[in-house]
């Protein structure tokens, strides 16, 4: 019974680490969102906020992987480009 609990309860901890790394971090959503510029960036680079491929001005603002999502895309809201990253404090 020990025995259970002792090999059980790292092995519960491992498999939440991965669900974590995998599904809640998501190491590939976190680096293409890395690669998008800041606000700050984006308008240096483009003169203004609009989207550099349609000129639209409405833009979106989505979670990385879920609405709730600390990580922010801004999107255009006519192509749905991504314009760049923010994140909420
Ligand atoms: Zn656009």
């Amino acid at each position: 019974m020990m025995f259970a609990i002792f090999l059980g309860l790292p092995l519960l901890l491992l498999a939440m680490a991965l669900f974590y790394m995998l599904v809640i971090y998501s190491p590939g959503a976190q680096r293409d969102w890395g690669r998008l510029p800041a606000k700050e960036d984006y308008v240096a680079r483009h003169g203004s906020t609009c989207c550099r491929q349609c000129g639209a001005a409405q833009t979106l603002d989505v979670g990385l992987l879920r609405y709730t999502d600390f990580r922010r895309k801004i999107l255009c809201a006519a192509c749905k480009t991504s314009l760049w990253r923010e994140e909420e404090q």
